[in-house]
């Protein structure tokens, strides 16, 4: 894919996180088909479909309860690298082969659902996501990490 492609869906998915309802932190993902230079799939972070409390309103839950980043997964959002995968397998759009884009550092669950989707390379806006993060599983499982400049996480000086 070349470089030129890749700036370019860098700022889709940027835009794409701005649908994002999560008040705590926003992140957009793209699932590119890195022969035809298309996107194959999108996802963004929050809420369940069709509404629910996990995320979303004024205050993030996770905040409320004082979980730290890359902790306690299970509370919170569906995570936008989630949402991409869960998105193609209801649409029936193969992910296999595919490069995911990332406006932030996978964490450890959705590295897992990477790898086993067969996603072969994650191309990430380096520095979104503050907490402890799936790069180094994604690595180790031979999938290609590979870090862009972006906008960097606001929560990282205040997370403690
Ligand atoms: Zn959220
Ligand atoms: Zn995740």
């Amino acid at each position: 894919m070349k470089e030129k492609h890749i700036r370019i869906r860098i700022e889709q998915c940027l835009a794409l996180a701005k649908a994002s309802n999560c008040p705590r932190r926003k992140f957009g993902a793209l699932l590119l088909d890195p022969e035809r230079n298309v996107v194959l799939m999108d996802g963004y972070n929050g809420g369940p479909r069709g509404g629910g409390h996990l995320c979303g309103g004024e205050s993030c839950l996770r905040d409320d309860l004082g979980i730290r980043s890359g902790q306690r997964m299970e509370v919170g959002c569906h995570h936008a690298e989630m949402n991409v995968i869960c998105n193609c397998a209801a649409s029936g759009v193969p992910t296999k082969g595919g490069w995911i884009l990332v406006t932030g550092e996978p964490c450890v669950l959705c590295a897992k659902l990477i790898h086993h989707a067969g996603i072969t390379k994650v191309i990430v806006v380096g520095g979104g996501y503050a907490g402890e993060n799936g790069v180094r599983y994604l690595r180790e499982h031979g999938i290609g990490v590979e870090s862009v400049e972006g906008p960097q996480d606001e929560r990282t000086v205040d997370l403690t």
